[in-house]
């Protein structure tokens, strides 16, 4: 059976960046993908400012000031934040200045307020010498215009935001987010709105699936329940192939009477790479190409098992969207990171083991605590509040308490 990191591989290699964009509104971009460079249409800051409240000097008049023998100025005019000063600063004056107003020609330093003392109205003693240029933020300092301030493919989180906004960015050029089409497959599945009868179960996956993809940065195509119906499979699953970026199916994908999935997508023309993996929860997992007249797409046939469809979602399908989405190949890789597990963690040592459950930070590192119930692939239940999964080798039965243990974190 296939090994979990050569399906990653495989997976990895059939999928392809959307390189189709979009401009949208800057406030509509909060988690897209830059789709292109932003460059300075300004220097930072935009003119040389003051860091501080306090008064804009000439150093040479006042390096000598001392609390004992402080220096004397006459202050010429007031600068606050947003007012363009109107005169040059002369040997003996001074300006009154607020944070971020511009520096005003002619001084060069600024002095913190609370190392002066104003007299009668228009007059300031500075009675700390300040250094050199002290509190002056100079223009271009941060950046000069020209300079690149983003490159394509970084997430628009809020410092992002904050630089497109700052560079006056109204619009902004972002990678199209992947559809992703969802179907269930099921005899037995009803949709949230029906009255459970006997033998039937609520349709989960589509919904955690459509959260899922949410998460991932794609847009979910819900496309509800087919019945183990051949025909009825073979009509859905094409649609979903003819409209979709990437195509997410829950079921029919092991060895049952009513498992089609892997059939119909043969039948339709696929080009079928994987059909198990050697992993638990997650061994069933049908993943096929298809080449469309616009581009290829992938299919992944995912187990019904609510626990497997949401892990294999996590280890594969998630790094997958990644990849379409625009992203740098830096970031097309799991985020592992070693934790100390609390309990003891076993497997059959068969298959790689995927167990769930939280990661905290304490006592300086990150532990592991597994969920606690049954690890079923069909107990849905105590998955809430599940944030990463601890993955046991194969050839490894028992990683105990206290020992360091690889984690997926989701
Ligand atoms: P299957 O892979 O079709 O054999 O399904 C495996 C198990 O997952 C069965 O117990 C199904 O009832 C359950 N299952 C399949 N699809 C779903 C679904 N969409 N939502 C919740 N459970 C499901
Ligand atoms: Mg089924």
């Amino acid at each position: 059976m296939l090994p979990v990191s050569q399906a990653e591989q495989m997976i990895l290699d059939l999928v392809q960046p959307l390189r189709e964009t979009e401009s949208i509104d800057l406030t509509l971009a909060t988690g897209r993908i830059l789709a292109t460079e932003i460059v300075s249409r300004l220097d930072f800051p935009h003119w040389a400012n003051s860091a501080m409240d306090g008064y804009a000097v000439k150093f040479a008049d006042v390096r000598s000031s001392t609390s004992k023998h402080p220096i004397t100025l006459e202050v010429v005019e007031e600068i606050p934040a947003g007012y363009q000063p109107q005169r040059e600063i002369q040997s003996g004056e001074a300006a009154r200045i607020f944070t971020g107003a511009i520096l005003p020609d002619g001084a060069d330093t600024i002095v913190m307020q609370e190392h002066t003392q104003r007299v009668q109205k228009n007059f300031v003693k500075i009675q700390i010498a300040p250094t050199a240029r002290a509190f002056v933020r100079q223009q271009g300092e941060y950046a000069r215009s020209g300079d690149p301030l983003l490159t394509a493919g970084m997430v628009l989180n809020a410092p992002e935001i904050a630089i497109l906004a700052a560079t006056g960015s109204s619009q902004v050029e972002v990678y199209r987010r992947p559809r992703v089409a969802i179907l269930s497959t099921g005899d037995e599945l009803v949709s949230l709105e029906q009255l459970l009868k006997p033998g039937q179960i609520v349709d989960s996956n589509q919904y955690a699936l459509a959260a899922f993809v949410t998460q991932a940065g794609g847009v979910p195509i819900c496309m509800g329940i087919v019945p183990d119906d051949r025909a009825k499979l073979t009509a859905a699953m094409s649609e979903a192939i003819a409209s979709a970026d990437l195509v997410l199916s829950t079921g029919g994908v092991s060895v049952g009477d009513y498992d089609y999935v892997e059939a119909i997508l043969a039948e339709l023309g696929g080009d079928i790479q994987i059909r198990a993996v050697a992993m638990k929860p997650g061994k069933p997992l049908t993943v096929a190409r298809f080449e469309r007249s616009d581009r290829a797409i992938v299919y992944f046939g995912l187990p019904g098992n609510p626990v497997s469809a949401l892990v294999s979602c996590w280890r594969f399908v998630k790094l997958a969207l990644v990849k379409i989405s625009g992203l740098p190949a830096s970031s097309w890789q799991p985020n592992w990171i070693a934790a100390t597990t609390t309990e003891d963690l076993t497997a059959d040592g068969k298959r790689e083991t995927y167990l769930w459950g939280k990661l905290a930070l304490s006592d300086g590192g990150y532990q592991f605590s597994l969920a606690g119930g049954s690890h079923s692939s069909a107990n849905l239940i105590n998955l809430a509040g599940t944030n990463a999964l601890a993955v046991i080798p194969v050839d490894v039965t028992m990683l105990a308490a206290g020992i360091a243990v690889q984690v997926l974190v989701l």
